[in-house]
């Protein structure tokens, strides 16, 4: 093929005018004026006001054209991406989201880019099925996985879409025959099951439990320590600078007699590396090596300039001869640190404003952690909350108060989402107040019109952009922190899996909290006890239904937890071990049913898939408890006998476990019968029991121990 030159294409649209609002079918932010919104023929489009998400970068909003050379190509980008923003079309696929347009830009311009050297230039009628192959081609011999094979083929399928919206058209016929991009990669089909990892108990249970420290303990400190340089440093400033004070030795010498006095040492830089610039340069080279004297602190404890502390002699001279004298105190900030009782000492050195910056990055993760695992939110429902998103409420019955996290869901809703509530404990109202007071000295005027959310980049002097970036890194540096700090070389304070460690993400609490309601012995119940500090509102909350989609994730992780269990109980029976309770000759004679659909397979689950299946409808019914499993059934149900609503769930709370047919006691049970006894036991050996309460007790006794005896093996007499 010998293409022709791209000359007598027309450069200009015939469909759009150059001053078409980019955003004229999306929905934009409220006041924001049109003239404010970009124009078709802009070279740069900003979609910052039809997105609503408050992570997102304001950079991400942009869309530029300036760099596509060929006026054709730079059409052509324009029009798909106007297009695929505004046009409704009778297909599944959807409009554009604006922040994914600068996505979808990149991938049509290299796919633009492999044409135009491939054919000499780029232009909707050379694409002809022999070069959507060699495209594809291109991609499959790249080290990529057949998942992003399918996106970078997205251009191709929207230009044959699009093509009415497009001046110089697009591909005439459906590549690959319309088969699916999926399909034309080699994607396999994609799972249901929700593959994101939970967090092991153990790893969960460290990290809350430091979090809670940081959120309930260590923030007094760190809000403290922040409040005392603000002081010291508005004292500075309507004090004036006076580098060449006549009095700067006697004020210096009054500074440390002060110091003497109060029996402390000369404050010196924790990490003296990280000290920069001249305060750190100079006794740095004297002393290599040595303490790093906190010139910063000092100068504004004194005060006077830092420079001029290094730059006069004698001052410098007399604070180094102190270090001999005083000794060193790493950090230097007056603020106490707490004694933290559980290790039996300050949780840390006292602060400097290094170690501070650091510290409120650590507090602020941990009230990200609290937010996002106490409530069940997703990582954009947690950045989305503005000033004032915490509320109190009362339960539907007025009886009980609840603290609840208002934000905004985008999950399947339009772009400009749908506000919710969370109801949630005081923990993560804690949180979240916290959250709120470590952004308001960055971004207060924002943060008083509610324009920013509550998350701030805490190291800038003002938050530019929405939200915390690189979440998941911060959660992960704030493990290494903690097992740097609290843990031992044998025992990090988070522990490792599989001797490493456990590497996080935003959706693992999601999993977690979901999977942990759904499937601990009796659910709701077990939640309360887990979390000693948690309300009932909390899983109240989680039990009710949830504008966010909770509510739906943990029904899918009961029913996972569900398969789960039914494959125990199963590789239990091919173990040969027994089952108790009234429910015991059903299940039982079930489960033996299916050992022999299955063949022998003697203590060997050949194929947990088809096990699954073919037990599903058991497992539907199977609830797990501490003292039985329920296996159950409406009509049969004790729970439920005097209950006045049709309920088709389980009263876990009321169960008879000895006396209802649905009820089967297993060897995972057996202990906490036996402790059961053990109590009962231990009681009939008080002397001053009556009778009618010994008999009583007695009784309890033997019929606890004739429901576990086909698990002990013993016969009651
Ligand atoms: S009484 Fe217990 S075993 Fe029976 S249905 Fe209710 S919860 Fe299940």
């Amino acid at each position: 093929m010998n293409p022709t030159p791209s000359k007598p294409l027309r450069p200009a649209s015939a469909i759009r005018s150059t001053d078409d609002l980019v955003l004229a079918r999306v929905k934009v932010a409220d006041g924001v004026p049109p003239q404010n919104l970009s124009r078709f023929g802009d070279d740069i489009w900003d979609l910052g006001p039809a997105v609503f998400s408050q992570t997102a970068r304001r950079r991400a909003c942009r869309v530029a054209f300036g760099g596509i050379d060929c006026p054709v190509e730079r059409l052509t980008a324009k029009e798909y991406i106007f297009a695929w923003l505004n046009e409704r079309l009778p297909d599944p696929a959807g409009r554009l989201p604006p922040l994914r347009a600068q996505g979808a830009l990149s991938d049509l311009r290299r796919f633009m880019d492999f044409v135009r050297e491939r054919e000499g230039r780029f232009a909707p009628a050379l694409l002809e099925q022999p070069l959507l192959d060699d495209w594809l081609a291109f991609q499959n011999s790249r080290p990529i996985r057949p998942g992003q094979v399918a996106a970078s083929l997205r251009p191709v399928y929207q230009l044959h879409r699009l093509a009415p919206f497009l001046t110089h058209g697009g591909p005439a016929f459906q590549p690959w025959n319309g088969r699916p991009a999926a399909m034309v990669a080699g994607c396999r089909a994609i799972s249901s099951e929700n593959l994101t990892p939970r967090i092991p108990e153990a790893v969960i249970g460290a990290i809350l439990k430091w979090s809670l420290h940081y959120v309930d303990d260590f923030a007094p400190d760190i809000l403290a320590a922040r409040a005392e340089i603000d002081r010291l440093k508005a004292a500075a400033k309507d004090g004036g600078r006076q580098p060449r004070a006549p009095g700067l030795t006697e004020s210096a010498a009054l500074w440390i007699e002060g110091r003497r006095k109060a029996g402390r040492g000369m404050p010196i830089w924790s990490v003296p590396d990280r000290m920069g610039g001249v305060c750190g340069a100079n006794p740095r080279l004297r002393n290599p090596g040595g303490p790093v004297l906190n010139m910063q602190l000092i100068a504004a404890q004194i005060p006077a300039h830092p420079v001029s502390l290094v730059q006069n002699k004698v001052v410098h001279d007399m604070l180094h001869r102190a270090i001999v004298e005083l000794g060193c105190e790493p950090g230097g900030l007056d603020t106490r640190i707490s004694t933290l009782p559980e290790i039996g000492h300050p949780w840390r050195d006292r602060f400097d404003s290094h170690t501070l910056a650091h510290e409120e990055r650590h507090l602020q993760t941990a009230a990200y952690i609290l937010c996002s695992y106490l409530t069940g939110m997703r990582d954009g429902e947690v950045q989305a909350m503005r000033p004032g998103s915490l509320r109190h409420s009362r339960s539907t019955d007025g009886m009980t108060e609840r603290l609840a996290i208002r934000s905004l869901v985008t999950k399947g809703r339009d772009a400009s989402g749908e506000q919710a509530e969370w109801i949630t404990i005081a923990p993560a109202a804690r949180a979240v107040q916290i959250a709120e007071q470590l952004a308001l000295r960055h971004r207060s005027a924002d943060m008083a019109k509610g324009s920013i959310g509550i998350w701030a980049v805490l190291h800038r002097a003002s938050a530019k952009d929405r939200g915390l970036p690189h979440i998941v890194r911060r959660i992960n540096e704030f493990r290494d922190h903690l097992d740097r700090q609290f843990g031992a070389d044998d025992r990090p304070a988070i522990p490792l899996v599989d001797g490493r460690p456990w590497v996080f993400n935003t959706r693992q609490f999601r999993r977690t909290v979901a999977w942990h309601i759904a499937n601990r012995p009796f659910g709701v119940i077990a939640g309360k006890l887990q979390y000693k500090h948690a309300s009932v509102a909390m899983f109240d909350g989680y039990a009710g239904t949830s504008a966010s989609g909770f509510r739906q994730e943990v029904e899918a992780e009961r029913h996972l937890g569900q398969l789960e269990d039914i494959v125990t109980h199963y590789e239990a029976r091919l173990r040969g071990e027994p089952l108790a309770g009234p429910a015991a000759t059903r299940i039982a004679a079930e489960l033996r049913r299916v050992v022999d659909e299955m063949g022998p397979l003697p203590g060997l689950l050949a194929d947990a898939k088809r096990v699954k299946a073919i037990l599903s409808h058991l497992a539907r019914t199977l609830h797990v408890g501490i003292l039985n499993d329920c296996f159950f059934e409406r009509g049969t149900a004790l729970c439920l006998s005097s209950a006045k609503d049709a309920s088709d769930m389980p009263r876990l709370s009321a169960c008879a476990p000895d006396r209802c047919p649905n009820s089967c006691i297993s060897q995972a049970h057996l202990s906490a019968w036996q402790g059961a006894i053990a109590r009962a036991e231990a009681i009939l050996g008080d002397k001053l029991l009556s009778k009618l309460q010994r008999d009583v007790i007695r009784q309890d006794r033997d019929r606890m121990r004739k429901l576990i005896a086909p698990l002990v093996g013993v016969i009651p007499t």
